[in-house]
């Protein structure tokens, strides 16, 4: 592949606005590439991230976005892909609830406002349509014919679906001991899926490989070789918290991590908006909080050990889709945490199955594990005196429930059951003799 993206970002022809993407720049030295598939450094081997004009940034406004689409294309200016809407892959997330969680907050002794980012509202029932759809919008402008992805499981369910929607062949890889909620939300679409005798870990390994064969030439990996593109697409889970509270920054968020890029690009996203006018600071800054699994808490304990060395792990546990035991963006979570005055804590397979139950009986949100995972640590950061009980909190759930009912299949069910008749009913207690 040596195309760049700017060339073909309008396929229209006419009138779509340019990307407002610029280069991409590397996170460890610096160094500018132009827009193409690349995704590390030739000098240092850092990764890459789109760097943009900050010029056509400052130019957004908010009435342009609040015209757009009820999608995350309404922030199509923001992001390297996709202004013109008939250059998108995309399913149209985004938009998703932001619920009001004061039964939550009382459970918990958080006495400030308390919200719960609801991304399993999207079209594939987790936060990664966000980023596949930017990073397969940039993919197809960049010339590649198949889409794949190496995946802790969401990512295939949404790579796969948007393939199949924009009519692209796709193939995913799966480690083998994914979720049977994972892998057939995602062999449905009708894509090739591989499943792979090992970890999460041993799966990117392979596409890193692959990608650089013949074979696979014409193909976007969207968190291997298109991953700069991708990870921006979590940028508008930024953007829509903002928008969504009226124009405000919370002072408080708690965000699961795999990779820790969702972490690290909800904190770029609110520096974005503050840079270009577009909302105020709150007045003692935001401070963001990291949240892992005891099984795979690789960044939360380098924080906790006052380090920067992030020590890769086998993750286990029931948060498979947080199980990234070597962390492609860790280093970064950390600096964003540290530099926000926010912290990292982990939760035990217990604490996520009682989170699940508990987010699910004071919001009506059926969680997936890395959902149970975030509210578990948003207890223990409270607990803990981490996290300010009377400032304003965003709470990131990030995928269904649905997806992996394993996890509280054996703690709730029926709470009757009783033969069809009022007898039956009497005798279950639930009529007066
Ligand atoms: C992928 C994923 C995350 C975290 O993603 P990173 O950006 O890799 O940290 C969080 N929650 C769910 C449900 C996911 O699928
Ligand atoms: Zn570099």
């Amino acid at each position: 592949m040596t195309s760049t993206l700017g060339a073909t970002t309008t396929t229209s022809g006419t009138s779509a606005p340019a990307s407002p993407a610029r280069a991409l720049v590397c996170r460890g030295c610096g160094k500018e590439y132009p827009l193409a598939a690349q995704h590390a450094c030739y000098e240092c081997f850092g990764p890459l991230e789109v760097a943009y004009d900050q010029a056509a940034l400052a130019r957004v406004t908010r009435a342009q976005i609040e015209a757009g689409p009820e999608s995350i294309w309404r922030y199509a200016a923001l992001l390297p892909a996709g202004q013109d809407p008939a250059s998108r892959v995309t399913l149209d997330p985004g938009l998703t609830p932001l619920i009001s969680a004061g039964q939550l907050a009382a459970e918990f002794g958080i006495r400030g406002p308390l919200w719960v980012k609801d991304d399993s509202a999207n079209p594939t029932h987790s936060f990664k349509d966000r980023v596949v759809s930017v990073a397969l919008t940039a993919a197809r402008g960049l010339g590649f014919a198949r889409f794949a992805c190496a995946s802790t499981g969401n990512l295939a369910n949404s790579v796969a679906a948007h393939a199949a929607r924009a009519g692209v062949p796709s193939i995913v890889f799966i480690p083998g001991d994914l979720e049977p909620g994972k892998v057939v939300t995602t062999a449905v679409y009708g894509g090739d899926l591989v499943a792979i005798e090992g970890s999460y870990d041993d799966v990117n390994r392979l596409c890193s490989e692959l990608v650089e064969t013949d074979e696979f030439e014409d193909t976007a990996f969207v968190n291997v070789n298109v991953r700069p593109y991708y990870a921006e697409g979590s940028k508008t889970l930024g953007y829509e918290v903002a928008e969504q509270l009226g124009w405000r920054i919370p002072e408080q968020v708690v965000i699961p991590m795999a990779s820790g890029e969702l972490l690290t690009k909800v904190d770029k996203a609110f520096s974005e908006l503050v840079e270009i006018g577009l909302v105020e600071a709150p007045a003692n800054g935001w401070r963001v909080f990291g949240a892992q699994s005891a099984g795979c808490n690789p960044i939360a304990v380098a924080l906790h050990n006052g380090v920067s060395d992030i020590i890769p792990v086998k993750p286990v546990g029931i948060a498979k889709s947080l199980n990234i035991g070597d962390p492609a963006a860790g280093l970064y979570a950390l600096e964003a945490v540290r530099r926000t005055g926010g912290w990292m804590d982990y939760a035990s397979d217990d604490e996520i199955r009682d989170a699940i139950q508990l987010l699910a009986r004071t919001t009506g949100v059926f969680a997936e594990t890395a959902g149970g995972v975030t509210v578990a640590v948003l207890k223990k950061l409270v607990e803990a005196g981490k996290l300010d009980p009377d400032a304003e909190t965003v709470v990131y759930n990030t995928g269904e429930g649905l997806k992996t009912i394993d996890a509280v299949a054996e703690q709730v069910g029926p709470t009757h059951r009783i033969k069809p008749s009022l007898r039956g009913a009497r005798d279950a207690g639930l009529l007066d003799s």
